[in-house]
């Protein structure tokens, strides 16, 4: 069997890739291969699954906003019915003294992009938000519109559904191996044993993608970083509570009548995680988080975990940001990886840019090529400040 471009990985950066392709206008073959088509341990359906514009990159804040006006015509793109339960909640990155000066460059690269972010003192910020406490906090930065959450599985539904229409061959399969003559990937292999010739290969493999690159025989330097979500219930319902970001890293989030907690994995240690390791770190919860919650947002010294869970980053070792495009010698594989927390927002935008590329034979709506893979062969980092 052959293929014109075969897919590795069918979540949504995968899905996102293929649905492009045809809205370009790509008539050949696509494969989008997947292992586990329930997708249940897929980073998109295990993800916080939120949207914001405050990177400190702005490449970044551009893939994030045409996600954004994507999210604000989805019906226009998807039909009547599509709906993913967008919010447009805001986030709220906090400062202390020591992280005012990157508050306020990452503000003014985001400011400079168009986004709708206030940069706001302690008084301000506890005004606007009478349940939260300053202590530490010099300043925040305030997403008024164009940041918030919504339903993760869903948006990956609606990719999928799409799909069906757009002649796209769903094979359920592990890709076990990737045949390479020179600089030319030839083909894969499958656990099921079948075969196929491919034209293209495109890596769309999540926290499996630099032991995918590694089947190509390249180096690719994102691994899977184990991530906790924690679940509770409060007595107090903030409805106005953005996306909170405390300095140290900690995060919470409102998601219908409960919370959505992480962010506490502590840099000592954080390493390649087991690929069958979703275990949660409860202690996570009790010893870290919940002190600083308790401390950020005073009410929230009596709550309830409810539930958890765990996923796997996407991680790039390098420079926590994305790795796009082919690879400079193999040129017919190319990299859709390494987002390292903030790939479910990209991916639209993303798999827009990689159509363009194999379609057009060059970037057009947001140019792509800081990310490249010429910066992983020369070590040089392309790093993003705000990796939450
Ligand atoms: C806890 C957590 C919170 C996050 N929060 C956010 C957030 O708020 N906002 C945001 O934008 N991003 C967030 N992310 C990151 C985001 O989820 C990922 O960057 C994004 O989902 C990556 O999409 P993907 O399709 O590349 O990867 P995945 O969703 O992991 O999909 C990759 C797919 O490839 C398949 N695959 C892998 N190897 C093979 C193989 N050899 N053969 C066949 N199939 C294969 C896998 O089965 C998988 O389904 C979060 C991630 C986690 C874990």
């Amino acid at each position: 069997m052959r293929y014109d471009i075969v897919i590795i990985g069918g979540a949504i950066v995968g899905s996102s890739v293929a649905y492009y392709l045809r809205e370009e206008g790509f008539s050949g073959s696509i494969a989008l291969i997947e292992r586990d088509p329930q997708f249940a341990h897929a980073a998109t359906t295990l993800s916080m699954a939120s949207i914001r514009q405050q990177f400190s990159i702005p490449e970044n804040i551009r893939l994030s906003q045409f996600t954004l006006k994507l999210f604000r015509r989805l019906k226009e793109e998807f039909g009547a019915e599509a709906d993913i339960g967008f919010r447009e909640g805001g986030y709220l990155i906090l400062a202390g003294e020591a992280g005012l000066p990157i508050l306020k460059a990452n503000h003014a690269a985001q400011v400079a992009e168009g986004a709708d972010i206030l940069l706001e003192n302690a008084d301000q910020l506890t005004r606007r938000f009478p349940w939260l406490s300053a202590e530490g906090i010099t300043a925040g930065a305030y997403g008024r519109s164009g940041e918030g959450w919504f339903d993760a599985h869903a948006m990956l539904m609606l990719f999928r559904k799409a799909l069906r229409e757009k002649k796209i061959d769903f094979i359920s399969a592990s890709v076990t191996g990737i045949e390479r003559q020179g600089d030319r990937v030839t083909g894969v292999s499958l656990d099921n044993g079948d075969r196929l010739e491919a034209g293209t290969v495109i890596n769309a493999a999540g926290p499996n993608a630099g032991k995918v690159a590694a089947l190509a025989g390249l180096a690719l330097p994102v691994e899977p970083r184990k991530r906790n979500v924690f679940v509770f219930e409060a007595r107090e319902k903030y409805a106005d509570m953005p996306l909170l970001v405390d300095p140290s890293g900690i995060y919470v989030r409102p998601e219908g009548s409960v919370y959505l907690t992480g962010g506490a994995e502590p840099e000592e240690g954080d390493g390649p995680a087991d690929a069958g390791d979703f275990e949660v770190d409860w202690p996570l919860f009790e010893e870290v988080i919940w002190p600083v919650l308790a401390t950020r947002i005073p009410a929230f010294e009596a709550i309830k975990p409810t539930r958890a869970w765990a996923g796997h980053y996407d991680y790039n070792t390098l420079d926590q940001n994305a790795v796009i495009g082919p690879h400079p010698e193999v040129t017919n594989f190319l990299f859709a990886n390494g987002f390292s927390g903030h790939g479910l927002q990209q991916a639209p935008a993303v798999g827009k840019a990689l159509a363009e590329l194999i379609v057009h034979g060059g970037y057009r709506t947001i140019d792509c090529s800081a990310f490249g893979y010429s910066r992983v062969a020369e070590g040089r980092a392309f790093r993003e400040l705000n990796v939450i």
